[in-house]
């Protein structure tokens, strides 16, 4: 007998015949013999509407009641599933993350999970019962409501999947498996049978929204299995697992694109030691995370420093560059919310010389503008004007050859 979590995300469950397509789902790995238990997300859109919700009530709407709100959205699907569930014959029961316990930090919109409570889950399980539990959510040690970020029920299917010592992590969605690039971008993305948990995690992490990062990085850690299924068809599956002698091993192996960028520059900054430090630490002791950053040269004694937030974050980040900027002398502050982040990532590339070089001819002749670039050993980076997203990651598709590998 195995232990299996399925993940279904928001178009999964996305109305009641849906929810019933995933009882479905759910019963066949019982009736296979196995212990399931299935994570949720809330239905497609829902978590959207209630975040435009709590920003209609108010500009910065208070980080506990807005977690406790945004964290419903779960609630209703668990139980519409454990009512479908328990009326077809199948005994199930629904477990919203403080029921379970799902402990986390108290960092809210953006909790870690810290540890996870198995013994409940496992008396339903003895009992023969289905157990559905809310993604996305948890609860700190002051009972406080928490929530793991956007995408985060992945995240919940997976830390699951490692406390319960699952055999496997289905993770089931709206594609057939991790493709090259964003299948709905590019027509020519192809799927991938298998990659491994440091790719995926630099695809996750650069945009691929198909799986939340920490989700990979959890999986990682704790060595899970996880399989990225389509809901709606039986074909294709990509596993995400260690890193093998048969995987690929290109020198790119996948592109991927992040609207959720803004651009920060400060502008005529004086050129001594601290500025960075300035800027950077209130930023971090707001819990605002910065990607890429570029100083200019320095020009008379003064520079520019540009960096990159999440566009979630920007109003805030604004505040405490505005404030920082003054303190340390800064000609004013320029914001840019019309960008993306392409990225084109590959385990092969730290080995390789010419694919920066690639990269940028192949933006420069269709006219896109590069604005900031960074890269590491598995990865480059580029911003770009976000009306180009899509041609920049399709023409990159192509250059890389990457429909073509077999
Ligand atoms: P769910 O609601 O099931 O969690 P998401 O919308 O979070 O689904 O993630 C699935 C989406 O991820 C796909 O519809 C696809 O557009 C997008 N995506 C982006 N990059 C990739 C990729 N490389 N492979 C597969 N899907 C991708
Ligand atoms: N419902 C949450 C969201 O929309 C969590 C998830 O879908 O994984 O972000
Ligand atoms: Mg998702």
């Amino acid at each position: 007998m195995a232990l299996i979590v399925q993940k279904f995300g928001g178009t999964s469950v996305a109305d009641i015949d849906k929810i019933k397509n995933v009882a479905q789902k759910a019963i066949r790995e019982k009736k296979a013999g196995n212990k399931v238990v299935v994570v949720l997300s809330a239905m497609a859109g829902e978590t959207d509407r209630l975040i435009a919700l709590a920003h209609k009530a108010a500009d910065s709407p208070d980080p506990r009641e807005y977690d406790s709100l945004i964290s419903t959205g779960e609630q209703v699907t668990v139980t519409l599933l454990s009512i479908v569930l328990n009326s077809m014959g199948h005994p199930a029961r629904s477990f919203l993350g403080f029921q379970v316990k799902i402990l986390t930090d108290k960092a809210y919109k953006k909790a870690r999970i810290v540890s996870i409570d198995t013994e409940e889950i496992k008396k339903e399980l003895k009992k023969g019962r289905i157990v559905v539990v809310a993604g996305f959510q948890g609860v700190d040690d002051d009972n406080n409501i928490t929530t793991l970020g956007r995408g985060g029920s992945d995240t919940s299917a997976v830390a699951l999947a490692a406390a319960l010592k699952a055999d496997q992590c289905d993770i089931y969605t709206d594609v057939d498996g991790v493709y090259t690039t964003d299948p709905n971008v590019c027509d020519k993305a192809r799927r991938l049978d298998k990659i491994s948990y440091d790719e995926m995690l630099e695809m996750a992490m650069t945009g691929a929204k198909v799986l939340q990062p920490r989700s990979v990085e959890m999986a990682k850690k704790y060595n899970v299995p996880v399989y990225v299924k389509s809901t709606f068809s039986e074909e294709g599956g990509t596993l995400v697992t260690k890193e093998d002698k048969d995987m690929e091993k290109e020198v790119v192996s996948g592109i991927t694109y992040d609207r959720d960028q803004a651009k920060i520059t400060v502008v005529h900054v004086p050129d001594k030691p601290g500025i960075a430090a300035a800027l950077f630490t209130p930023l971090s002791e707001q819990n605002i995370s910065v990607d890429m950053i570029i100083q200019n040269a320095s020009l008379e004694g003064h520079t520019d420093l540009t960096f990159t937030v999440s566009k979630k974050d920007l109003k805030d980040a604004q505040k405490i560059v505005n404030s920082a900027a003054k303190k340390i002398g800064a000609k004013k502050v320029e914001v840019d919310d019309d960008v993306a982040k392409i990225s084109i990532i590959g385990v092969g590339m730290a080995s390789h010389s010419g694919v920066a070089a690639t990269m940028f001819k192949t933006l420069a002749d269709e006219g896109i503008n590069i604005m900031m670039i960074s890269t590491s050993e598995i990865k480059i980076s580029c911003v770009i004007q976000r009306k180009y997203t899509e041609l920049a990651v399709t023409v990159l598709h192509n250059a890389f050859g990457l429909e073509k590998k077999k």
